[in-house]
């Protein structure tokens, strides 16, 4: 008789709550933990990084001979979180406590990779086109993600993901939410939809891609502060310059900037409202048009012209959007009426000045978390002192490598820009929640206040030779930015 096959010796990652069985040879649910022989290991090596290697450049050593030796200990090498894993539950000691000279005085740097349900990124997309009304909903795969929050100066402000979208929807708005978020941390292009608004392509760091079209410049300012800029440039050379803009058109004329000039009236006449002089809301509607209104043809935000005002036949008028992007000239006809003509060439340069000082538009995605919760207790026993010790900047909060901005007021609420990141900094656990860099760096005394794990720190020498609990691969990176 023959013996049956022994059943597959499946082991569990406790990495997370999920508790994977993994099978020999396969990998986790969440693609980042494995079973190598037996072991559960992180899939991902730790990532070192050196200030000393140009930008760009990465080294994988195999020994820690392999890799400069001499500079272990001092402050041109730092351990990030990327690759170190995560201690579940959170009472045991972080994956890496490491001990480091910077400038001569004993520091400690914890390191983790911390699970987030409270996460989310804050997206601006510098454009003036109308991508969709404030609190309209942004979604991913036709789910429900995030939405538009509110206009900043040349940019639209995107809130995505959040504890609700992630875990208080449904299975599918969850999953999608976190595959979002995830794709957008490792600055992949991610197509996003607006209701009722645009259909947009957002990766960090790249133009935004709005409804097909790659945006390219960012507006110069809005339609008063062109005026303002430009206004003394184009005296003598037109009788009226209408920026239009779909937050303020400005009209030189009338604006401040003009009157200094002594600029004369031209019996112009704007529609929407009046702010105040030369300075003008809602001449349309929020669209993809010229400066981010709805309009193709500039001339429909004008009412007929006075001419008791100032207007008379042969004036001259620019037409002008905020980005240079659009530009028209014209002449009153001897009805008053502007009739196109081709832009003369002395005015040309003005036009182009605008463009010149637009600056590229891009796609800015931070990620933000709330790392106040019990992921502290790996970082030491007793875990609002570490909160305190944060708040009163004597722990420094970075994310792979990339100094943090924590928020003031309770709890530890990071923000980090995703460009500065190492590559591949970001994973997640099917709860769903997103995986993160995270690392403390505080003074080895202040460490011991506040009751960290004193035991279990240890020299990067030491980290190098015999590496932590998921293994002992290592890559040595430049960072990308930052002064870790
Ligand atoms: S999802 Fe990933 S981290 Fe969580 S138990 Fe499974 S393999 Fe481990």
């Amino acid at each position: 008789m023959t013996e049956r096959p022994p059943k597959e010796d499946k082991i569990r990652c406790d990495a997370c709550p999920v508790m994977c069985y993994i099978a020999p040879g396969k990998i986790g649910a969440c693609d980042r933990y494995a079973n190598e022989n037996g072991k559960i290991i992180r899939c991902d090596p730790l990532t070192v990084l050196d200030h000393r290697l140009e930008a760009g450049g990465e080294i994988r050593p195999f020994l820690k001979s392999d890799w400069d030796g001499e500079v272990i200990g001092t402050d041109d090498v730092f351990v990030s979180g990327v690759g170190s894993g995560t201690t579940y539950p959170d009472y045991k000691p972080a994956p890496f406590i490491v001990s480091r000279e910077v400038d001569g005085a004993d520091f400690v740097t914890v390191v983790t990779e911390a699970i987030f349900s409270y996460c989310g990124v804050k997206v601006k997309i510098d454009t003036d086109r109308h991508l969709g009304p404030e609190t309209a909903v942004v979604r991913a795969k036709g789910e429900a993600i995030g939405h538009v929050t509110t206009s900043e100066y040349g940019s639209q402000m995107l809130s995505l993901g959040g504890v609700d979208h992630l875990t208080g929807g449904s299975k599918s708005e969850g999953r999608a939410t976190c595959d979002a978020l995830l794709r957008l941390c490792n600055r992949e292009a991610v197509e996003l939809t607006i209701d009722d608004g645009a259909t947009l392509i957002v990766q960090a760091g790249h133009p935004p891609i709005v409804n097909g079209e790659t945006e390219a410049r960012m507006r110069v300012g809005c339609g008063s502060a062109t005026i303002g800029m430009f206004a003394s440039q184009w005296q003598g050379l037109v009788d009226e310059v209408v920026v239009v803009d779909d937050h303020i058109t400005g009209v030189v004329s009338e604006h401040q900037a003009g009157k200094v000039l002594g600029w004369p009236d031209t019996g112009i006449r704007i529609k929407g409202h009046r702010s105040t002089p030369g300075r003008y809301f809602k001449v349309a509607q929020p669209g993809q048009g010229w400066g981010g209104t709805d309009i193709d043809d500039p001339l429909s935000i004008l009412n007929p012209w006075l001419e008791k005002k100032g207007a008379r036949p042969g004036l001259t008028l620019l037409m002008v959007s905020t980005t240079g992007e659009h530009a028209a000239y014209y002449v009153l006809d001897d009805n008053l009426e502007p009739q196109a003509k081709p832009m003369p060439k002395a005015l040309q340069p003005s036009v182009d000045l605008i463009a010149e000082n637009c600056e590229p538009a891009l796609c800015t995605v931070m990620f933000q978390a709330g790392a106040g919760g019990s992921l502290r207790s790996g970082v030491t026993q007793n875990p609002v002192k570490l909160t305190r010790s944060v708040q009163a900047t004597n722990t420094s909060v970075t994310c792979g490598g990339e100094p943090a901005y924590v928020w003031p007021g309770g709890g530890i609420t990071l923000m980090v820009d995703v460009l500065n990141m190492p590559d591949g900094s970001f994973g997640y656990v099917p709860t769903p929640a997103l995986v993160a860099p995270l690392e403390f760096t505080l003074s080895r005394d202040d460490y011991r206040t506040l009751g960290g794990h004193d035991a279990a720190i240890r020299s990067l020498s030491d980290i190098l030779e015999t590496g932590g609990e998921y293994g002992s691969a290592v890559r040595v990176v430049a960072p990308k930015t930052g002064d870790a």
